[in-house]
């Protein structure tokens, strides 16, 4: 997934605990592939806490990998 405005919407919807874990794991995963969206990130104090929620930092590589063959699987 590398649509920036999805993944702005998805992060919004996460705010509101609207999200999906399906969307949760496609904004991992564009945080992952997106440099532009993790600095952007990293300048929000309410998409920090977000990513936080998200778990980012404590997925571990391999379930990184996973999850973007995945996700390339239902492109
Ligand atoms: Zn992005």
């Amino acid at each position: 997934m590398r649509n920036c405005k999805k993944a702005e919407l998805i992060c919004t919807k996460i705010q509101y605990k609207e999200a999906t874990i399906l969307e949760k794991i496609q904004i991992r995963i564009h945080l992952i592939l997106c440099r532009t969206c993790r600095i952007f990130v990293k300048k929000n104090s309410k998409l920090t806490s977000l990513c936080d929620q998200a778990n980012l930092k404590a997925l571990p590589a391999e379930e990184k990998e996973k999850m973007k063959k995945i996700l390339s699987e239902r492109q």
